[in-house]
């Protein structure tokens, strides 16, 4: 069977706009909201959030014997508040794993509990190269050396907490999202990218007037980057899960910028063997080029809900992506064909 066509402008257009919304884990809600409101156009899909701020959607099958899901997550890294210094700028917190000078020199937007957020750059707390010369190379980045030098007049404590900002506000970091000749490039294409896969594959069915074999459930989850995103939210019945998440990228790694890879072992060990199997088989039907990769340092929501004692089969599959926790970058290629993968899994 043909897969339905997928609208890639959509998927493209989507994607840009998800990657613009700030969603810090913890402070995902608004990236939740809006991948809400563009699967709302979809009658067949009944929506709700669980009390943890996940996105749950229930899609109706034609059979119902063996509920599948599919899941991603809108959450991203990010920082908080750690202190405030007596210059006024601020020291952070990392919100998810990642090495710290990929943030550096980056603009960031602090979100106060109360008042207006606040634009300001990650910078070294000895940046300038008249002033500090060697040590301006030779630092290393960690949570002293590196601070927020904030686009407000301020130069003690009281004058940032003026601006409402306090010990525990979020941080995002600037998505910088470009487009070129096919390629995205951004921050947080981990795992926006994958979220925007699944919004489309719902397009495609849905615009081809096709529904899924079996009832599937979606969840857009919200707190991966910690490691317990979709660790709840399926159903007692179901009988598999697809995490849907980007692909690692380097020397010594199958995966690349062009294609989907399935994930048969992260940090986590090995995937469910007989559904890792399933989707080979489904994409090798499909002529889709796939890629076969284990993943060094990663963790996925599919291994959360295994730990939270989810009794399913799962398996991992997603596009590749470059630099990823860092400057990421995929291509058009590798999110149509994770879209084709999930529909005909989704028509198996
Ligand atoms: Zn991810």
């Amino acid at each position: 069977m043909p897969l339905p066509s997928i609208d890639v402008p959509f998927l493209t257009d989507f994607l840009t706009e998800l990657l613009n919304i700030p969603s810090p884990t913890g402070y995902a809600e608004k990236a939740i909201a809006f991948t809400e409101d563009a699967l709302a156009k979809f009658p067949e899909l009944t929506m709700r959030r669980n009390r943890k701020g996940a996105l749950l959607v229930e899609w109706p099958g034609k059979q119902q014997n063996e509920p599948r899901a599919l899941t991603a997550h809108a959450d991203t890294l990010g920082a908080m508040v750690k202190d405030i210094k007596p210059n006024g700028r601020l020291k952070l917190t990392q919100i998810g794993g990642y090495a710290w000078n990929t943030i550096e020199g980056e603009g960031v937007t602090v979100f106060p509990s109360r008042g207006e957020p606040v634009r300001g750059v990650v910078l070294l707390n000895m940046s300038s190269g008249h002033v500090f010369g060697r040590q301006v190379s030779e630092t290393k980045r960690d949570e002293d050396s590196l601070e927020i030098r904030l686009d407000v007049r301020t130069s003690s404590v009281e004058d940032t907490r003026g601006f409402g900002i306090q010990i525990g506000d979020f941080v995002a970091f600037d998505p910088r999202v470009e487009v070129t000749n096919g390629f995205i490039r951004s921050r947080h294409l981990d795992d926006k990218a994958c979220v925007a896969c699944i919004v489309a594959a719902v397009k495609a069915m849905h615009e081809a007037g096709l529904t899924p074999t079996q009832r599937t459930h979606l969840m857009i989850s919200n707190y991966e980057e910690v490691g317990h995103g979709a660790a709840t939210g399926f159903p007692a019945d179901l009988s598999e899960l697809v995490a849907v998440d980007m692909a690692a990228v380097g020397g010594g790694q199958t995966s690349d910028e062009f294609h989907a890879t399935l994930c048969v072992k992260d940090s986590g060990g090995p995937y469910h063997y007989e559904l890792s199997q399933k989707l080979r088989r489904l994409a090798e039907d499909q002529a889709i080029e796939y890629k076969v990769d284990i993943y060094p340092y990663y963790g996925s929501d599919g291994e959360a809900y295994w730990r939270a004692g989810g009794d399913v089969a799962v398996a991992l599959i997603g596009p590749g992506v470059d630099a990823s926790h860092n400057y990421e970058r995929t291509h058009t290629d590798a999110l149509i064909a994770t879209t084709q993968w999930i529909l005909a899994y989704l028509l198996s």
